[in-house]
């Protein structure tokens, strides 16, 4: 059998969009965050809120 020797490790990352001005912010994951869920103000243009369109992992090597 083969094992891998290297521990990886994932880092969860959240992707926010504004719905009014289209800006991505890439923050790392909350606890709590999901798809669809809105968010923070815009930085960008001062929207209300942004949409967590996207959450994913990275490895860490
Ligand atoms: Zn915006």
């Amino acid at each position: 059998m083969i094992f891998s020797k290297k521990k990886e490790i994932i880092n969860p990352y959240t992707l926010e969009e504004c719905n009014s001005c289209h800006a991505i912010t890439k923050r790392k994951f909350k606890d709590g965050d999901y798809v669809f869920k809105g968010t923070d103000k815009c930085g960008s243009c001062g929207a209300d809120k942004m949409m967590v369109t996207k959450i994913f992992g990275e490895v860490i090597k």
